[in-house]
């Protein structure tokens, strides 16, 4: 078996206090199965027993999360190291990105490996236990995903007290969302109406309507009501025509004056947003496009 990437990896991950000569490398690989991949197959499924741990000999494979990557595996990379830990589930899929060969250890393989060399087994046994509660700790901390869809209020300093009035007469609506504002609005809003924000991002012209555009593009926006000053001129004028280009992009409904900002309460009560949307073809022809340009790479 040719292991060389093994080999790498099991002296070099973590920095760890163990390290294996190639003599116990080749022990461990005797125990081990060779399985070939085909690009897309799944090496090893969530939720499933673990028991078994899967080396990439050659290849490229990753590690999904429902359906985020949480990891890449090069060659002399394993994953479903679960194997050596508390837990009796796999917690993530592999999936082939590539044609891979891997060599699988199963617990099966490792019960005979202690019979027969039990100090080497062991010291293996450690090794894989102790990246595997790192990983897991890793695994924890970057796992929270925020998936509240908030509505956002943001008004030109001219537009202010119109947006004030908008948001004190439909205070019960608005209740009914997460809420998120821009600096001053967001300050102002409390004040004026005793409305709770959930999240607040900088001023407008600080920064304020990008980070509204980026929780656009990760889905953590349902609405967006921005009192825009049609006339007077706007120094971050480029983020404003960047946030109405993301709200087409991720067809996001967005009001730009008391009777629309009414109209999208209505609509977004409605929970029709969520059922009834119409296909954005545009960003369908876009991501395949996407999708050739990897595949061509
Ligand atoms: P502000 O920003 O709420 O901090 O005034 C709004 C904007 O001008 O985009």
């Amino acid at each position: 078996m040719d292991h060389n990437g093994l080999v790498k990896t099991l002296q070099n991950e973590g920095n760890l206090k163990y390290s294996f000569n190639g003599d116990e490398i080749d022990t461990l690989c005797q125990w081990m199965t060779i399985e070939t991949f085909k690009q897309t197959q799944t090496l090893i499924s969530k939720g499933e027993p673990a028991d078994s741990l899967v080396f990439i000999l050659s290849g490229l494979a990753q590690s999904l999360d429902d359906d985020r990557q949480i990891a890449l595996h090069h060659k002399g990379d394993f994953a479903g190291d679960s194997l050596f830990s508390e837990r009796s589930v796999h917690r993530v899929n592999v999936q082939a990105l590539e044609d891979s060969i891997t060599a699988r250890l199963t617990c099966h393989d490792f019960h005979d490996f202690l019979k027969e060399n039990q100090s080497l087994a062991l010291k293996f046994q450690e090794f894989f236990k102790t990246i595997s509660q790192a990983r897991g700790e890793q695994l924890e901390g970057e796992s929270f995903v925020d998936k509240k869809k908030y509505l956002a209020l943001i008004a030109h300093n001219n537009m202010k007290s119109s947006l004030m009035e908008f948001c004190s007469m439909q205070s019960n609506k608005l209740e009914q969302f997460p809420l998120i504002a821009t600096g001053t609005t967001g300050s102002l809003l409390f004040k004026k109406t005793g409305l709770v924000l959930s999240h607040k991002v900088a001023s407008g012209p600080l920064g304020g309507d990008q980070a509204v555009g980026t929780m656009i593009s990760t889905k953590n926006i349902c609405g967006v009501i921005f009192f825009r000053d049609p006339l007077s001129a706007h120094p971050h004028h480029a983020d404003i025509e960047a946030l109405g280009r993301l709200c087409d992009v991720y067809q996001i409904p967005f009001a730009t004056n008391p009777q629309s900002g009414e109209a999208i309460l209505d609509y977004l009560l409605t929970g029709k947003a969520e059922r009834e949307l119409i296909p954005n073809h545009v960003l369908e022809v876009y991501k395949q496009g996407q999708s050739k340009v990897v595949e061509a790479g």
